[in-house]
Protein backbone atom coordinates (compact mmCIF):
# COMPACT_ATOMS: atom_id res chain seq x y z
CA UNK A 1 0.00 0.00 0.00
CA UNK A 2 1.81 2.92 -1.49
CA UNK A 3 2.33 6.15 0.84
CA UNK A 4 1.42 9.20 -0.10
CA UNK A 5 4.37 11.88 1.16
CA UNK A 6 8.11 11.47 0.46
CA UNK A 7 10.17 12.97 2.62
CA UNK A 8 7.45 13.38 5.54
CA UNK A 9 9.49 11.88 8.29
CA UNK A 10 12.03 15.17 7.70
CA UNK A 11 8.62 17.38 9.30
CA UNK A 12 7.99 14.58 11.88
CA UNK A 13 7.52 16.16 15.15
CA UNK A 14 8.99 14.73 18.27
CA UNK A 15 12.18 13.40 16.50
CA UNK A 16 14.22 15.29 18.38
CA UNK A 17 17.71 13.24 16.51
CA UNK A 18 19.88 15.67 14.26
CA UNK A 19 18.08 15.22 10.63
CA UNK A 20 20.22 15.19 7.82
CA UNK A 21 18.30 16.02 4.38
CA UNK A 22 18.42 12.56 3.02
CA UNK A 23 15.46 12.48 1.15
CA UNK A 24 16.39 15.36 -1.75
CA UNK A 25 19.57 13.72 -2.27
CA UNK A 26 17.99 10.11 -1.85
CA UNK A 27 16.87 7.80 -4.71
CA UNK A 28 13.28 7.49 -4.17
CA UNK A 29 12.47 4.02 -2.38
CA UNK A 30 11.31 1.29 -4.74
CA UNK A 31 9.76 -1.83 -3.71
CA UNK A 32 11.59 -4.81 -4.38
CA UNK A 33 12.15 -7.87 -2.40
CA UNK A 34 16.01 -7.70 -2.35
CA UNK A 35 18.35 -5.25 -0.86
CA UNK A 36 21.85 -5.48 -0.20
CA UNK A 37 23.97 -2.96 1.55
CA UNK A 38 25.38 -1.57 5.15
CA UNK A 39 24.36 0.21 8.26
CA UNK A 40 21.01 -1.46 8.86
CA UNK A 41 18.29 -3.03 6.37
CA UNK A 42 14.36 -4.30 7.04
CA UNK A 43 12.40 -6.17 5.35
CA UNK A 44 8.02 -6.22 5.82
CA UNK A 45 5.38 -6.87 3.59
CA UNK A 46 5.24 -3.06 2.51
CA UNK A 47 6.82 -0.78 1.16
CA UNK A 48 5.41 2.39 3.60
CA UNK A 49 6.36 0.08 6.33
CA UNK A 50 9.91 -0.75 5.29
CA UNK A 51 10.14 3.27 4.55
CA UNK A 52 9.51 3.87 8.23
CA UNK A 53 11.78 1.59 9.64
CA UNK A 54 14.49 2.43 7.50
CA UNK A 55 13.94 6.27 8.47
CA UNK A 56 14.01 5.60 12.07
CA UNK A 57 17.21 3.84 11.56
CA UNK A 58 19.18 7.05 8.91
CA UNK A 59 17.97 9.33 12.03
CA UNK A 60 19.48 7.21 14.95
CA UNK A 61 17.25 4.89 16.08
CA UNK A 62 18.36 0.93 16.79
CA UNK A 63 16.70 -1.61 15.10
CA UNK A 64 13.86 -2.18 18.11
CA UNK A 65 12.74 1.57 17.46
CA UNK A 66 12.59 0.81 13.75
CA UNK A 67 10.90 -2.06 14.25
CA UNK A 68 7.63 -0.94 16.54
CA UNK A 69 7.79 2.55 14.00
CA UNK A 70 7.57 -0.35 11.25
CA UNK A 71 4.77 -2.17 13.16
CA UNK A 72 2.64 1.33 13.93
CA UNK A 73 2.46 1.87 10.09
CA UNK A 74 1.32 -1.29 9.28
CA UNK A 75 -1.18 -0.73 11.48
CA UNK A 76 -2.51 1.81 9.08
CA UNK A 77 -1.58 -0.02 5.59
CA UNK A 78 -1.91 -3.43 6.88
CA UNK A 79 -5.15 -2.49 8.83
CA UNK A 80 -6.84 -6.46 8.94
CA UNK A 81 -3.46 -7.95 9.71
CA UNK A 82 -1.72 -5.62 12.06
CA UNK A 83 -3.71 -3.38 14.64
CA UNK A 84 -3.92 -1.49 18.24
CA UNK A 85 -5.89 -4.63 18.74
CA UNK A 86 -3.89 -7.41 18.11
CA UNK A 87 -0.70 -9.15 19.71
CA UNK A 88 2.75 -10.82 18.67
CA UNK A 89 5.99 -12.28 19.45
CA UNK A 90 9.73 -9.75 19.62
CA UNK A 91 12.79 -11.37 19.46
CA UNK A 92 15.83 -9.61 19.83
CA UNK A 93 19.62 -9.86 19.41
CA UNK A 94 21.34 -7.82 21.62
CA UNK A 95 24.41 -7.08 20.04
CA UNK A 96 26.08 -5.48 22.96
CA UNK A 97 25.60 -8.83 25.50
CA UNK A 98 25.23 -11.11 22.16
CA UNK A 99 21.95 -13.02 24.15
CA UNK A 100 18.77 -13.55 22.59
CA UNK A 101 15.27 -12.11 24.22
CA UNK A 102 11.77 -12.68 23.56
CA UNK A 103 8.84 -10.37 24.53
CA UNK A 104 5.52 -12.17 24.25
CA UNK A 105 2.85 -9.75 23.43
CA UNK A 106 0.03 -12.84 23.03
CA UNK A 107 -3.74 -11.54 23.74
CA UNK A 108 -4.70 -12.58 27.17
CA UNK A 109 -8.00 -14.33 27.55
CA UNK A 110 -10.44 -12.56 29.88
CA UNK A 111 -10.86 -13.93 33.52
CA UNK A 112 -14.32 -15.18 33.22
CA UNK A 113 -13.41 -17.37 30.37
CA UNK A 114 -14.09 -21.37 31.00
CA UNK A 115 -12.56 -23.93 29.00
CA UNK A 116 -16.03 -24.36 27.42
CA UNK A 117 -17.00 -20.80 26.66
CA UNK A 118 -16.92 -21.65 22.82
CA UNK A 119 -19.65 -24.80 23.96
CA UNK A 120 -23.16 -24.07 23.37
CA UNK A 121 -25.79 -26.84 23.82
CA UNK A 122 -23.04 -29.43 23.61
CA UNK A 123 -21.79 -28.45 20.74
CA UNK A 124 -19.09 -25.81 19.49
CA UNK A 125 -19.89 -22.81 18.12
CA UNK A 126 -19.62 -22.58 14.35
CA UNK A 127 -15.84 -21.34 13.59
CA UNK A 128 -17.13 -18.52 11.80
CA UNK A 129 -19.19 -17.40 14.53
CA UNK A 130 -16.58 -17.66 16.86
CA UNK A 131 -14.87 -15.22 14.60
CA UNK A 132 -17.24 -12.42 14.42
CA UNK A 133 -17.99 -11.79 18.04
CA UNK A 134 -16.64 -10.66 20.96
CA UNK A 135 -15.88 -14.23 22.48
CA UNK A 136 -12.89 -14.17 20.68
CA UNK A 137 -11.23 -11.05 21.38
CA UNK A 138 -8.13 -11.42 23.69
CA UNK A 139 -6.76 -8.41 26.12
CA UNK A 140 -4.82 -6.90 22.97
CA UNK A 141 -0.71 -6.75 23.75
CA UNK A 142 0.63 -4.57 21.08
CA UNK A 143 1.16 -1.62 23.00
CA UNK A 144 2.63 -3.20 25.85
CA UNK A 145 4.90 -5.12 24.20
CA UNK A 146 5.92 -1.75 22.34
CA UNK A 147 6.36 -0.50 25.70
CA UNK A 148 8.51 -3.21 27.13
CA UNK A 149 10.44 -3.62 23.74
CA UNK A 150 11.39 0.16 23.77
CA UNK A 151 12.01 0.80 27.42
CA UNK A 152 14.24 -1.68 27.63
CA UNK A 153 16.31 -1.82 24.11
CA UNK A 154 15.60 1.13 22.27
CA UNK A 155 16.76 5.01 21.91
CA UNK A 156 13.39 6.17 21.08
CA UNK A 157 10.12 7.22 22.76
CA UNK A 158 7.00 6.01 21.83
CA UNK A 159 5.87 9.31 20.76
CA UNK A 160 8.98 9.57 18.27
CA UNK A 161 8.20 6.27 16.49
CA UNK A 162 4.62 6.86 16.52
CA UNK A 163 4.79 9.61 14.59
CA UNK A 164 5.80 8.28 10.91
CA UNK A 165 2.17 6.07 11.65
CA UNK A 166 0.31 9.10 12.67
CA UNK A 167 1.49 11.17 9.49
CA UNK A 168 0.75 8.12 7.33
CA UNK A 169 -2.74 7.78 8.87
CA UNK A 170 -3.20 11.47 8.64
CA UNK A 171 -1.84 12.04 4.99
CA UNK A 172 -3.74 8.25 3.93
CA UNK A 173 -2.16 6.13 1.17
CA UNK A 174 -2.63 5.29 -2.11
CA UNK A 175 -5.56 2.03 -2.24
CA UNK A 176 -4.02 -0.96 -4.25
CA UNK A 177 -4.82 -4.60 -5.89
CA UNK A 178 -4.08 -6.20 -2.27
CA UNK A 179 -5.62 -3.89 0.30
CA UNK A 180 -9.22 -3.73 -1.75
CA UNK A 181 -8.53 -8.04 -2.12
CA UNK A 182 -8.20 -7.71 1.63
CA UNK A 183 -11.10 -5.81 2.06
CA UNK A 184 -13.38 -7.80 -0.34
CA UNK A 185 -12.96 -11.07 1.69
CA UNK A 186 -14.79 -9.32 4.38
CA UNK A 187 -16.89 -7.28 2.58
CA UNK A 188 -20.48 -9.08 4.01
CA UNK A 189 -19.57 -9.02 7.40
CA UNK A 190 -17.78 -5.18 7.17
CA UNK A 191 -21.11 -4.20 6.08
CA UNK A 192 -23.04 -5.24 9.45
CA UNK A 193 -20.96 -4.21 11.62
CA UNK A 194 -21.32 -0.22 11.30
CA UNK A 195 -18.09 1.25 12.41
CA UNK A 196 -16.17 -1.46 10.01
CA UNK A 197 -18.64 -0.22 7.76
CA UNK A 198 -18.13 3.42 7.99
CA UNK A 199 -13.89 2.89 7.87
CA UNK A 200 -13.60 0.53 5.19
CA UNK A 201 -16.27 0.50 2.68
CA UNK A 202 -16.29 3.98 1.48
CA UNK A 203 -20.30 4.71 0.43
CA UNK A 204 -21.05 1.31 1.54
CA UNK A 205 -18.49 -0.21 -1.32
CA UNK A 206 -15.13 -1.43 -1.78
CA UNK A 207 -12.68 1.41 -1.70
CA UNK A 208 -11.48 2.33 -5.35
CA UNK A 209 -7.98 1.21 -6.68
CA UNK A 210 -5.65 4.46 -7.07
CA UNK A 211 -8.05 6.16 -4.58
CA UNK A 212 -6.32 7.78 -1.17
CA UNK A 213 -7.73 5.85 1.98
CA UNK A 214 -7.36 8.00 5.35
CA UNK A 215 -7.28 7.08 8.79
CA UNK A 216 -7.75 10.20 10.86
CA UNK A 217 -9.72 8.06 13.55
CA UNK A 218 -6.29 6.35 13.83
CA UNK A 219 -4.11 9.33 14.00
CA UNK A 220 -6.26 10.87 16.78
CA UNK A 221 -5.79 7.29 18.58
CA UNK A 222 -1.93 6.87 18.00
CA UNK A 223 -1.66 10.90 19.08
CA UNK A 224 -3.43 9.91 22.46
CA UNK A 225 -1.42 7.16 22.80
CA UNK A 226 1.56 9.50 22.29
CA UNK A 227 0.91 11.80 24.64
CA UNK A 228 -0.16 9.69 27.48
CA UNK A 229 1.30 6.49 26.73
CA UNK A 230 0.53 2.93 27.23
CA UNK A 231 -1.88 3.92 30.31
CA UNK A 232 -4.18 5.61 27.61
CA UNK A 233 -4.86 1.89 26.13
CA UNK A 234 -5.34 0.08 28.71
CA UNK A 235 -6.74 2.44 31.22
CA UNK A 236 -9.37 5.72 31.01
CA UNK A 237 -11.92 6.26 27.82
CA UNK A 238 -10.06 4.16 25.37
CA UNK A 239 -10.44 0.97 27.49
CA UNK A 240 -13.76 1.84 28.14
CA UNK A 241 -14.37 1.99 24.52
CA UNK A 242 -13.21 -1.12 23.35
CA UNK A 243 -14.64 -3.56 26.17
CA UNK A 244 -17.94 -1.44 25.07
CA UNK A 245 -17.18 -2.76 21.54
CA UNK A 246 -16.86 -6.25 22.50
CA UNK A 247 -19.62 -6.79 25.10
CA UNK A 248 -21.25 -4.70 23.08
CA UNK A 249 -20.88 -5.34 19.48
CA UNK A 250 -22.05 -2.77 17.30
CA UNK A 251 -23.76 -4.38 14.85
CA UNK A 252 -26.62 -2.70 12.39
CA UNK A 253 -29.95 -3.25 13.88
CA UNK A 254 -30.77 -4.20 10.50
CA UNK A 255 -28.40 -7.48 9.66
CA UNK A 256 -29.70 -10.75 11.12
CA UNK A 257 -26.05 -11.67 12.09
CA UNK A 258 -25.74 -13.13 14.95
CA UNK A 259 -22.43 -11.39 17.07
CA UNK A 260 -22.29 -12.97 20.51
CA UNK A 261 -20.91 -10.47 23.69
CA UNK A 262 -17.03 -10.78 24.84
CA UNK A 263 -16.43 -11.53 28.10
CA UNK A 264 -13.57 -8.68 28.36
CA UNK A 265 -13.51 -5.82 31.32
CA UNK A 266 -11.70 -2.83 32.06
CA UNK A 267 -9.98 -5.08 34.58
CA UNK A 268 -8.46 -7.58 32.12
CA UNK A 269 -7.28 -4.78 30.25
CA UNK A 270 -5.99 -2.78 33.07
CA UNK A 271 -3.84 -6.42 34.10
CA UNK A 272 -2.59 -6.61 30.50
CA UNK A 273 1.06 -7.54 31.06
CA UNK A 274 3.83 -8.34 27.97
CA UNK A 275 6.19 -11.11 29.31
CA UNK A 276 9.84 -10.82 29.02
CA UNK A 277 10.62 -14.93 28.04
CA UNK A 278 13.50 -17.22 27.73
CA UNK A 279 14.03 -17.77 24.00
CA UNK A 280 14.19 -21.91 22.62
CA UNK A 281 17.17 -22.70 21.17
CA UNK A 282 18.38 -25.82 19.43
CA UNK A 283 21.91 -26.52 17.59
CA UNK A 284 21.77 -27.47 14.10
CA UNK A 285 24.87 -28.31 11.70
CA UNK A 286 26.88 -25.63 13.85
CA UNK A 287 24.27 -22.93 14.23
CA UNK A 288 22.42 -21.73 16.93
CA UNK A 289 18.50 -21.39 16.10
CA UNK A 290 16.50 -19.38 18.62
CA UNK A 291 12.66 -19.12 18.95
CA UNK A 292 9.75 -18.23 20.50
CA UNK A 293 9.01 -20.56 23.79
CA UNK A 294 5.20 -21.18 24.66
CA UNK A 295 2.60 -19.94 24.34
CA UNK A 296 4.14 -19.76 21.05
CA UNK A 297 4.64 -23.22 19.39
CA UNK A 298 6.59 -21.83 17.30
CA UNK A 299 10.57 -22.24 18.99
CA UNK A 300 9.68 -26.20 20.13
CA UNK A 301 8.24 -27.19 17.24
CA UNK A 302 10.64 -25.83 14.57
CA UNK A 303 13.37 -26.84 17.29
CA UNK A 304 12.13 -30.34 17.41
CA UNK A 305 12.08 -30.54 13.67
CA UNK A 306 15.44 -29.77 13.51
CA UNK A 307 16.59 -31.94 16.19
CA UNK A 308 15.38 -34.92 14.44
CA UNK A 309 16.76 -34.04 11.16
CA UNK A 310 19.88 -33.65 12.77
CA UNK A 311 20.00 -36.67 14.73
CA UNK A 312 19.80 -38.47 10.79
CA UNK A 313 22.54 -38.92 8.92
CA UNK A 314 23.03 -36.45 6.34
CA UNK A 315 22.09 -37.13 2.25
CA UNK A 316 22.72 -35.28 -0.61
CA UNK A 317 19.76 -36.86 -1.95
CA UNK A 318 17.15 -34.06 -2.13
CA UNK A 319 13.85 -36.50 -2.06
CA UNK A 320 15.56 -38.15 0.94
CA UNK A 321 15.50 -34.62 2.69
CA UNK A 322 11.88 -33.82 1.75
CA UNK A 323 10.90 -37.26 3.25
CA UNK A 324 12.62 -36.70 6.45
CA UNK A 325 11.73 -32.77 6.19
CA UNK A 326 7.74 -33.93 6.27
CA UNK A 327 8.34 -37.01 8.77
CA UNK A 328 9.85 -35.04 10.81
CA UNK A 329 7.30 -32.36 10.70
CA UNK A 330 4.79 -34.41 11.05
CA UNK A 331 5.85 -36.04 14.62
CA UNK A 332 6.62 -32.63 15.71
CA UNK A 333 3.24 -31.45 15.38
CA UNK A 334 1.74 -34.97 17.02
CA UNK A 335 3.91 -33.70 20.32
CA UNK A 336 3.25 -29.80 19.94
CA UNK A 337 -0.69 -30.74 19.85
CA UNK A 338 -0.48 -33.12 23.23
CA UNK A 339 2.23 -30.82 25.03
CA UNK A 340 2.39 -27.48 24.53
CA UNK A 341 0.12 -24.55 25.30
CA UNK A 342 -0.51 -21.79 27.68
CA UNK A 343 0.15 -24.40 30.77
CA UNK A 344 2.76 -24.94 33.72
CA UNK A 345 3.82 -28.42 32.07
CA UNK A 346 5.23 -27.81 28.75
CA UNK A 347 8.03 -30.31 29.06
CA UNK A 348 9.89 -27.60 26.59
CA UNK A 349 13.56 -29.35 28.00
CA UNK A 350 12.44 -32.77 27.38
CA UNK A 351 10.52 -31.47 23.22
CA UNK A 352 14.17 -29.77 22.53
CA UNK A 353 16.13 -32.56 23.71
CA UNK A 354 18.43 -34.21 20.86
CA UNK A 355 17.38 -37.81 23.49
CA UNK A 356 14.34 -36.94 22.41
CA UNK A 357 14.58 -36.25 18.96
CA UNK A 358 16.94 -39.40 18.30
CA UNK A 359 13.85 -41.77 19.88
CA UNK A 360 11.76 -39.85 17.12
CA UNK A 361 13.45 -40.15 14.36
CA UNK A 362 13.63 -43.74 14.30
CA UNK A 363 9.85 -43.59 13.42
CA UNK A 364 11.19 -42.28 10.14
CA UNK A 365 11.56 -45.07 7.24
CA UNK A 366 11.78 -45.16 3.59
CA UNK A 367 7.99 -44.79 2.94
CA UNK A 368 6.24 -42.05 4.93
CA UNK A 369 4.18 -43.23 8.29
CA UNK A 370 0.82 -44.18 8.78
CA UNK A 371 -1.93 -41.69 9.56
CA UNK A 372 -1.65 -39.88 12.08
CA UNK A 373 1.59 -39.88 13.92
CA UNK A 374 1.03 -40.21 17.98
CA UNK A 375 2.57 -37.98 20.16
CA UNK A 376 5.86 -39.52 21.68
CA UNK A 377 6.94 -39.30 25.53
CA UNK A 378 8.97 -36.48 26.35
CA UNK A 379 9.86 -38.06 29.91
CA UNK A 380 13.93 -38.50 29.80
CA UNK A 381 14.55 -41.60 29.10
CA UNK A 382 15.10 -42.79 25.95
CA UNK A 383 16.19 -45.93 23.61
CA UNK A 384 15.43 -48.03 21.22
CA UNK A 385 12.48 -47.34 19.08
CA UNK A 386 9.39 -47.29 21.04
CA UNK A 387 5.76 -47.11 19.06
CA UNK A 388 4.28 -43.78 20.25
CA UNK A 389 1.10 -43.58 22.53
CA UNK A 390 -1.56 -41.68 22.73
CA UNK A 391 -4.74 -40.08 21.00
CA UNK A 392 -2.99 -36.89 18.73
CA UNK A 393 -5.25 -33.80 19.61
CA UNK A 394 -6.36 -31.95 16.44
CA UNK A 395 -5.48 -29.60 14.65
CA UNK A 396 -6.60 -25.83 16.06
CA UNK A 397 -7.29 -23.42 13.10
CA UNK A 398 -5.03 -20.86 13.00
CA UNK A 399 -5.95 -18.10 10.40
CA UNK A 400 -3.35 -17.10 7.65
CA UNK A 401 -3.61 -13.75 8.14
CA UNK A 402 -0.43 -12.13 10.27
CA UNK A 403 2.48 -10.50 8.91
CA UNK A 404 6.54 -10.80 9.85
CA UNK A 405 8.60 -7.97 9.96
CA UNK A 406 12.66 -8.28 10.28
CA UNK A 407 15.16 -5.28 10.74
CA UNK A 408 18.82 -4.94 11.83
CA UNK A 409 20.90 -1.81 12.95
CA UNK A 410 24.31 -0.45 12.51
CA UNK A 411 25.27 -1.81 15.72
CA UNK A 412 24.74 -5.78 14.87
CA UNK A 413 21.14 -5.11 16.78
CA UNK A 414 18.62 -7.43 15.17
CA UNK A 415 15.07 -7.88 15.44
CA UNK A 416 12.37 -10.74 14.19
CA UNK A 417 8.90 -9.54 14.87
CA UNK A 418 5.84 -11.27 14.05
CA UNK A 419 2.40 -9.37 14.80
CA UNK A 420 -1.65 -10.57 14.03
CA UNK A 421 -5.12 -9.53 15.04
CA UNK A 422 -5.38 -13.33 13.48
CA UNK A 423 -7.72 -13.63 10.82
CA UNK A 424 -7.67 -11.06 7.97
CA UNK A 425 -9.47 -8.34 9.40
CA UNK A 426 -9.67 -10.17 12.98
CA UNK A 427 -13.08 -9.82 14.75
CA UNK A 428 -14.35 -7.94 12.07
CA UNK A 429 -15.44 -4.83 14.52
CA UNK A 430 -13.19 -1.45 14.45
CA UNK A 431 -13.62 0.03 18.20
CA UNK A 432 -16.45 3.26 17.21
CA UNK A 433 -14.05 6.24 16.44
CA UNK A 434 -10.57 4.39 16.85
CA UNK A 435 -9.48 3.33 13.72
CA UNK A 436 -8.69 0.16 14.48
CA UNK A 437 -9.84 -3.89 14.49
CA UNK A 438 -9.90 -5.50 16.95
CA UNK A 439 -8.65 -9.32 17.59
CA UNK A 440 -9.85 -12.92 17.24
CA UNK A 441 -6.80 -14.20 18.36
CA UNK A 442 -9.06 -16.40 21.36
CA UNK A 443 -10.18 -18.65 17.97
CA UNK A 444 -6.60 -20.02 18.12
CA UNK A 445 -7.85 -22.27 21.37
CA UNK A 446 -9.77 -25.68 21.04
CA UNK A 447 -13.00 -25.26 21.49
CA UNK A 448 -14.05 -28.83 22.67
CA UNK A 449 -12.71 -29.51 26.29
CA UNK A 450 -10.55 -32.40 26.62
CA UNK A 451 -8.43 -33.74 29.23
CA UNK A 452 -5.19 -34.07 27.19
CA UNK A 453 -5.37 -31.29 24.88
CA UNK A 454 -3.26 -28.23 26.35
CA UNK A 455 -4.80 -25.25 24.78
CA UNK A 456 -7.71 -24.97 26.24
CA UNK A 457 -9.49 -21.67 27.00
CA UNK A 458 -9.60 -20.47 30.77
CA UNK A 459 -8.68 -16.87 32.83
CA UNK A 460 -5.84 -15.06 31.74
CA UNK A 461 -4.48 -17.77 29.38
CA UNK A 462 -3.06 -17.53 25.71
CA UNK A 463 -3.98 -19.10 23.46
CA UNK A 464 -1.39 -21.36 21.82
CA UNK A 465 0.29 -20.02 18.45
CA UNK A 466 2.14 -20.78 15.77
CA UNK A 467 4.23 -17.67 15.37
CA UNK A 468 7.68 -18.63 14.80
CA UNK A 469 10.51 -15.14 14.73
CA UNK A 470 13.50 -17.18 14.24
CA UNK A 471 17.05 -15.67 14.89
CA UNK A 472 20.39 -17.91 14.24
CA UNK A 473 23.33 -17.34 15.44
CA UNK A 474 26.95 -18.33 13.85
CA UNK A 475 30.19 -18.45 16.24
CA UNK A 476 27.85 -16.07 18.68
CA UNK A 477 27.18 -13.39 15.64
CA UNK A 478 23.38 -13.27 13.94
CA UNK A 479 23.71 -15.24 10.93
CA UNK A 480 20.08 -14.70 9.54
CA UNK A 481 16.58 -13.94 10.85
CA UNK A 482 13.54 -14.76 9.24
CA UNK A 483 9.91 -15.22 10.02
CA UNK A 484 6.52 -15.41 7.56
CA UNK A 485 2.64 -14.93 8.62
CA UNK A 486 0.68 -18.26 7.67
CA UNK A 487 -0.93 -19.69 10.79
CA UNK A 488 0.25 -23.18 11.55
CA UNK A 489 1.73 -23.30 8.17
CA UNK A 490 4.46 -20.85 9.77
CA UNK A 491 6.18 -23.60 11.61
CA UNK A 492 6.88 -25.22 8.40
CA UNK A 493 7.45 -22.45 6.49
CA UNK A 494 10.21 -21.29 8.50
CA UNK A 495 11.46 -24.63 8.47
CA UNK A 496 11.72 -25.04 5.20
CA UNK A 497 13.61 -21.61 4.60
CA UNK A 498 16.13 -22.86 7.28
CA UNK A 499 16.65 -26.13 5.44
CA UNK A 500 16.96 -24.77 2.10
CA UNK A 501 19.64 -22.43 2.84
CA UNK A 502 20.99 -24.23 5.71
CA UNK A 503 20.89 -27.60 3.90
CA UNK A 504 20.17 -27.42 0.42
CA UNK A 505 22.80 -24.75 -0.57
CA UNK A 506 20.32 -21.76 -1.68
CA UNK A 507 21.05 -18.11 -1.21
CA UNK A 508 18.18 -16.77 1.05
CA UNK A 509 16.53 -14.79 -1.35
CA UNK A 510 16.14 -18.63 -3.34
CA UNK A 511 15.00 -20.10 -0.02
CA UNK A 512 12.26 -17.51 0.14
CA UNK A 513 11.07 -17.77 -3.24
CA UNK A 514 11.11 -21.77 -3.49
CA UNK A 515 7.66 -23.37 -3.40
CA UNK A 516 6.41 -24.98 -0.02
CA UNK A 517 4.64 -28.01 1.66
CA UNK A 518 2.76 -28.41 4.86
CA UNK A 519 3.02 -31.74 6.69
CA UNK A 520 1.38 -30.60 10.16
CA UNK A 521 0.40 -34.38 10.93
CA UNK A 522 -3.16 -34.09 8.80
CA UNK A 523 -3.58 -36.93 6.31
CA UNK A 524 -2.28 -35.16 3.00
CA UNK A 525 0.52 -32.84 2.89
CA UNK A 526 -0.47 -29.46 1.33
CA UNK A 527 1.43 -27.81 -1.07
CA UNK A 528 2.21 -25.06 -4.01
CA UNK A 529 1.62 -26.25 -7.24
CA UNK A 530 5.11 -25.75 -8.04
CA UNK A 531 6.75 -27.66 -5.40
CA UNK A 532 3.86 -30.82 -6.61
CA UNK A 533 5.26 -30.58 -9.92
CA UNK A 534 8.72 -30.70 -9.11
CA UNK A 535 8.22 -33.70 -6.13
CA UNK A 536 5.34 -34.83 -6.13
CA UNK A 537 5.96 -38.54 -8.14
CA UNK A 538 9.08 -39.28 -6.01
CA UNK A 539 7.36 -38.47 -2.89
CA UNK A 540 3.96 -40.30 -3.91
CA UNK A 541 6.57 -42.92 -4.59
CA UNK A 542 7.68 -42.73 -0.97
CA UNK A 543 4.02 -43.11 0.63
CA UNK A 544 2.94 -39.42 0.78
CA UNK A 545 -0.17 -38.08 -0.19
CA UNK A 546 0.22 -34.25 -1.76
CA UNK A 547 -2.85 -32.07 -2.61
CA UNK A 548 -2.63 -28.46 -3.47
CA UNK A 549 -2.69 -26.30 -0.50
CA UNK A 550 -6.15 -25.06 -0.29
CA UNK A 551 -5.45 -21.58 1.51
CA UNK A 552 -6.80 -19.00 1.86
CA UNK A 553 -4.79 -18.04 -0.35
CA UNK A 554 -5.52 -21.10 -2.38
CA UNK A 555 -2.24 -22.31 -3.56
CA UNK A 556 0.03 -19.89 -1.75
CA UNK A 557 1.76 -20.68 1.78
CA UNK A 558 3.18 -18.25 3.87
CA UNK A 559 4.83 -14.40 2.86
CA UNK A 560 8.37 -14.71 4.51
CA UNK A 561 10.81 -11.71 5.13
CA UNK A 562 14.77 -12.05 6.50
CA UNK A 563 17.43 -10.95 6.80
CA UNK A 564 21.17 -12.47 6.23
CA UNK A 565 24.34 -11.24 7.42
CA UNK A 566 27.16 -12.23 4.64
CA UNK A 567 30.14 -10.47 6.81
CA UNK A 568 32.23 -7.59 7.21
CA UNK A 569 29.20 -5.42 8.08
CA UNK A 570 27.26 -6.39 4.77
CA UNK A 571 23.45 -7.50 5.30
CA UNK A 572 20.91 -8.53 2.35
CA UNK A 573 17.44 -8.25 3.60
CA UNK A 574 14.80 -10.18 1.67
CA UNK A 575 11.36 -9.68 1.19
CA UNK A 576 8.67 -12.51 -0.24
CA UNK A 577 8.98 -11.85 -4.04
CA UNK A 578 5.49 -12.75 -5.29
CA UNK A 579 3.59 -14.19 -2.48
CA UNK A 580 0.35 -11.54 -1.29
CA UNK A 581 1.65 -9.30 -3.84
CA UNK A 582 5.54 -9.45 -2.70
CA UNK A 583 7.27 -7.42 0.03
CA UNK A 584 9.63 -4.64 0.14
CA UNK A 585 13.10 -5.35 1.45
CA UNK A 586 15.49 -1.92 2.08
CA UNK A 587 18.87 -1.43 3.55
CA UNK A 588 20.55 2.08 4.71
CA UNK A 589 23.16 2.35 2.33
CA UNK A 590 22.64 0.57 -0.62
CA UNK A 591 25.77 -1.56 -2.56
CA UNK A 592 24.93 1.01 -5.64
CA UNK A 593 24.86 4.02 -4.01
CA UNK A 594 27.33 6.62 -4.39
CA UNK A 595 27.75 8.61 -1.96
N1 LIG B 1 -3.19 -16.71 15.04
C1 LIG B 1 -2.09 -17.36 14.43
C2 LIG B 1 -1.03 -17.75 15.43
O1 LIG B 1 -0.90 -17.14 16.41
C3 LIG B 1 -1.43 -16.53 13.41
C4 LIG B 1 -2.32 -16.26 12.29
C5 LIG B 1 -1.62 -15.96 11.04
O2 LIG B 1 -0.50 -16.33 10.77
O3 LIG B 1 -2.22 -15.31 10.26
O4 LIG B 1 -0.30 -18.65 15.22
Amino acid sequence: MRLRYLAGLLLVPGLVLPVPALAETRKPYEKQPVAEGYGGAVATVDLDASRTAIEILRRGGNAVDAAVAASATLGVTEPFVAALGGGGFFLYYDARTGRVHTIDGRETAPAAMRQDSFMENGAPIPFAEAVTSGLSVGAPGTVRQWELALRKWGKMSLRQVLQPAIEVARRGFTVDEEFIAQTAVNLDRFKDIVPTRELFLPGGNLPVLGSTFRNPDLARTYRELAAGGPDAFYRGSLAAEIVDAVRRPPVDPASTRNVRPGLLTVDDLRGYRAVLREPTRVGYRGLDVYGMAPPSSGGSTVGEALNIISSLPKTGDRVEALHRYLEASRLSYADRGRYVGDVPDVPLKELLSTGFARERACLIGERAMPHPATPGSPDGTYGGCPAAGGTPDPLTYEGPQTTHLTVADKWGNVVAYTITIEQFGGNGVVVPGRGFLLNNELTDFSFIPSATDPNLPGPGKRPRSSMSPTIVLKDGRPFLAVGTPGGSTIITTVLQILLNRVDFGMSLPEALAAPRATQRNTPSTFAEQAFIDAYGPALTARGHTLALFPGPPAGFIGAATGIEFTGHGRIQAVAEPTRRGGGSALVVRPLDDDD
